[in-house]
């Protein structure tokens, strides 16, 4: 299956969500959208737009968190799988766990004190705090799906 057809697979079965060409995947909830990139022929573009459709499924919106983030991440990727499944697509369980991994790693990151190196504790949605010092620091929204971490395949 090429992405193209997949894209009119989806667009029958799931009239109520947009599928648009773009620069990246991602998933809009503000435009219901999902936007993909249309030059990319690889697998790794069908999983991706099978993972962005199904936060558009889960009418995934908004978080108060990185870690509730993460958390949609997951629920996405099982829809995924499950939509997969009904297409007769395999996903490549390793892919997911890159996936997840790098959003794990950057939630990480952003959690690290400045000033100790040691992870602080999200207060809001742009700010983290540290118990030990009591520095806070200002983090950028996120938003879904992140651009991941290709596996070398050589
Ligand atoms: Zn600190
Ligand atoms: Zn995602």
């Amino acid at each position: 299956m090429t992405l193209i057809e997949l894209v009119k697979i989806l667009h029958k079965k799931y009239p109520t969500i947009t599928l648009s060409a773009a620069k990246s995947y991602y998933w809009s909830p503000t435009e219901k959208t999902v936007f993909y990139q249309e030059s990319d022929s690889n697998e790794i573009g069908i999983w991706t737009l099978l993972h962005e459709t199904c936060h558009g499924l889960l009418e995934h919106s908004t978080y108060e968190s990185d870690f509730e983030l993460v958390k949609l991440e997951v629920a996405a990727w099982e829809r995924a799988t499950e939509l997969a499944n009904e297409l007769k697509i395999v996903i490549d369980p390793e892919h997911i766990q890159d996936c997840l991994d790098s959003y794990r790693d950057w939630q990480y990151k952003r959690s690290l004190c400045p000033r100790c190196d040691l992870g602080g504790i999200q207060i809001n949605q742009k700010t983290y705090e540290c118990i030990f010092c009591g520095s806070s620091w200002h983090v950028s929204t996120a938003r879904f799906c992140r651009p991941y971490r290709l596996r070398q395949t050589s």
